[in-house]
């Protein structure tokens, strides 16, 4: 099955206003390439001009309350995401589950509420070095999927990032990736059915312009998350032109 690749931007807490331009020029580049869905996840502070500076790129959240309002100090909801002007949003990014503790429950509630609110999603899962270490990063990232993933698979995109490759510089060997969105996508099929054939599983982990062709050539993987190399036009072009092919 033919799925659209998709090249997303997660900025992390890394941006403002004057970073505008990268915004403009990566979405000038996405234009220039209409076969490769491209995203920006931003700071929620950017995302109502980054909408306005980006013509047809995707612009989202990097994380959703799973409430639709109330007493939750700092936090987003899947509405206010859309009235700024996103389309989409990350759930369970690992920083986010180290550093806020999302559990799986958590994460699956988040997905539940971004997708009924209309919202595009990308849910991330991902072994530590250590699960990796001892074997068991398979077995230990179905699970999470298992436990992670909503209802409704429509606008539903899954994030494999070895927590150990984020950030580090280190990239999955490309066996590994094989093995592991190979069994991602038996579970989603095994969850969704045929929908399940159709859902884009992304790498993600140190992703850049000098591995990006290996990694997109890999069976099952669909496009890419993509952290510090999506700051910079210059660094996340031409990570959309190796997606193109
Ligand atoms: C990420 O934060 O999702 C990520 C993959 O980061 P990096 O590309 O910097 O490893």
């Amino acid at each position: 099955m033919v799925r659209r690749r998709l090249i997303a931007g997660n900025w992390k807490m890394n941006g403002t206003q004057a970073a505008l331009g990268e915004v403009t020029e990566i979405a000038r580049a996405a234009d220039a390439h209409p076969g490769v869905d491209v995203a920006l996840c931003l700071p929620a502070t950017l995302i109502g001009r980054a909408v306005e500076a980006a013509g047809g790129l995707m612009i989202g959240g990097q994380d959703v309350h799973a409430s639709p309002n109330g007493a939750h100090t700092g936090c987003i909801s899947a509405a206010m995401l859309i009235d700024a002007g996103a389309s989409l949003t990350i759930v369970g990014h690992s920083e986010r589950r180290h550093d806020q503790h999302e559990s799986d429950a958590d994460v699956r509630a988040k997905a539940q509420a971004a997708l009924a609110e209309g919202l595009h999603v990308i849910l991330c899962v991902g072994e530590s070095d250590d699960v990796r270490s001892s074997g068991a990063a398979v077995a230990h990232v179905v699970d999470q999927l298992d436990a992670s993933l909503p209802d409704d698979p429509s606008r539903l995109s899954i994030a494999y990032e070895p927590i150990w490759a984020i950030g580090t510089g280190k990239v999955a060997g490309v066996a590994d990736i094989a093995e592991m969105h190979a069994a991602l996508r038996e579970r989603l099929v095994a969850t969704y059915g045929e929908a399940g054939q159709g859902m884009r599983i992304l790498y993600g982990g140190s992703v850049k312009a000098s591995n990006a062709v290996e990694i997109f050539a890999v069976p099952d993987v669909d496009g890419a998350l993509v952290g510090g190399a999506s700051l910079t036009a210059a660094d996340f072009v031409p990570i959309i032109e190796a997606a193109v092919g």
